[in-house]
């Protein structure tokens, strides 16, 4: 088996090569590489073709029209136009904004910045199990609300949050919805005549696609209003200058219809590495799930290890790549701000762990992970002297944090 292992579908997919192989069609002197705005030659027209032929790839993904999808540069600037521009747009309302402690970066940094620019925020915080219950959403909401923005899969712990629910309760209410679905979009199926949002982000790179493109769905009936961010030639029905770039459209629409066709294939198979990879671990000490167990996708899989520090795991697994419950802020490590909201203290959050799979990882890469895992635990236990030390017993089962559900 080819070792290092790539266990951080979360942080990003590899690009389906069906991907790549359309994505080349779009690069080169004798590939479409005409500027989609050029309408006057058939290099323009043909690269607009590929274009429009995207969009509509993407829109049926969540059975949206295609006139309601803005091609951006991925889910990050997706989230910043929902956000700044639906409060701009729907500044009648009011200053006020509903988000929760555990959003994507790209969501709570924009949220800072309207804080710092007069805005209230309400920044919603989970149960232990780590979802945002439509109750609590319901209470935070008020006349004045602008903005509603909450993910739909949470990137570090994999659990669902009920949108379908929470947009209902948006929409009596009045309040702009934007949804954060770069987890989801390659994961849960979208269904945008269902389910309501006026906003929904969406990234390449998380679904099969490439890097840099994304896409934010705006609602077109009942209306949702945009304010541009990025001003210029006005591409995009103005709402998003810049010239598009032809192959990663492209390259984003083939994954978007990848996904259409292979979704409940790569669910199922999803499903099973994550049941094969927790019975794998079966056995281990005190291994507990962060976020709940139930309401989750089960390609992202966030463990704790009490007694082990990720970052030592990290170290003695050189061949297994996968991220761990805490974040290198500005030369510090920081334990991650979402395991924390959960109430998690900073060791626990520190000893966490998250894998993440998908497409082509394989059964046997799931087993080669779940044994080296359970050496190094074993390992690093046993030079732990808090953990082995029989002096400190009863340090030795320390109660588990609330929010971690034991695996066994
Ligand atoms: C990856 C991710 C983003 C950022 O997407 P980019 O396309 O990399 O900018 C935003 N939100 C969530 C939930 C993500 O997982």
């Amino acid at each position: 088996m080819k070792t290092p292992i790539y266990l951080d579908y979360a942080a990003t997919t590899p690009t389906d090569p069906a991907v790549v192989s359309v994505m080349t069609r779009y690069l080169g002197p004798d590939g479409v590489f005409g500027n989609p705005a050029s309408r006057f030659h058939s290099f323009g027209r043909d690269a607009e073709e590929a274009v429009e032929q995207a969009r509509v790839d993407v829109a049926e993904l969540i059975n949206a029209d295609p006139r309601e999808i803005v091609w951006t540069s991925g889910a990050t600037e997706s989230d910043n136009l929902a956000i700044k521009s639906a409060v701009a747009a729907y500044a009648d309302r009011g200053a006020h904004v509903v988000t929760s402690a555990i959003e994507h970066k790209a969501v709570l940094d924009s949220c800072r910045h309207l804080e710092r620019n007069g805005f209230e925020i309400t920044r919603l915080v989970p149960g232990p199990d780590g979802l945002i219950t439509p109750a609590r959403v319901e209470a935070a909401l008020r006349d004045d609300t602008s903005l509603l923005s909450l993910m739909h899969v949470n990137n570090e712990i994999g659990t669902i949050t009920d949108i379908e629910s929470i947009g209902r309760l948006a929409r009596d209410r009045g309040v702009p919805f934007h949804v954060d679905a770069a987890q989801s979009a390659a994961r849960l199926p979208l269904d945008m005549q269902r389910q309501h949002a006026d906003f929904v982000s969406l990234s390449g790179h998380k679904m099969y696609g490439p890097k840099g493109i994304g896409a934010l769905y705006v609602r077109r009936r009942p209306r949702a209003r945009l304010e541009p961010q990025i001003h210029g030639g006005g591409h995009e029905r103005g709402l998003r200058s810049g010239t598009l770039p032809t192959h990663q459209i492209a390259g984003m629409g083939e994954a978007a219809r990848l996904i259409a066709k292979r979704r409940e294939q790569d669910t199922a198979h999803a499903r099973n590495l994550g049941r094969r990879f927790l019975d794998r671990l079966q056995g281990i000490e005190q291994l507990a799930v962060n976020g709940d167990r139930t309401h989750r996708v089960s390609g992202i899989v966030n463990l704790r290890f009490p007694g082990v520090e990720s970052e030592s795991l990290m170290v003695a697994l050189p061949d297994v790549a996968f991220s761990t419950g805490s974040a290198c802020m500005s030369a510090r490590i920081e334990p991650s701000y979402v395991l924390r909201a959960l109430g998690l203290d900073d060791d626990s959050a520190h000893g966490s762990l998250r894998f993440s799979f998908g497409r082509f990882t394989t059964a046997k890469q799931i087993d080669y992970a779940a044994e080296r895992l359970r050496d190094a635990v074993a390992e690093l236990r046993s030079l732990s002297s808090v953990w082995h030390d029989p002096c400190n017993s009863d340090r030795r089962a320390p109660d588990s944090p609330e929010g971690g559900v034991r695996v066994a």
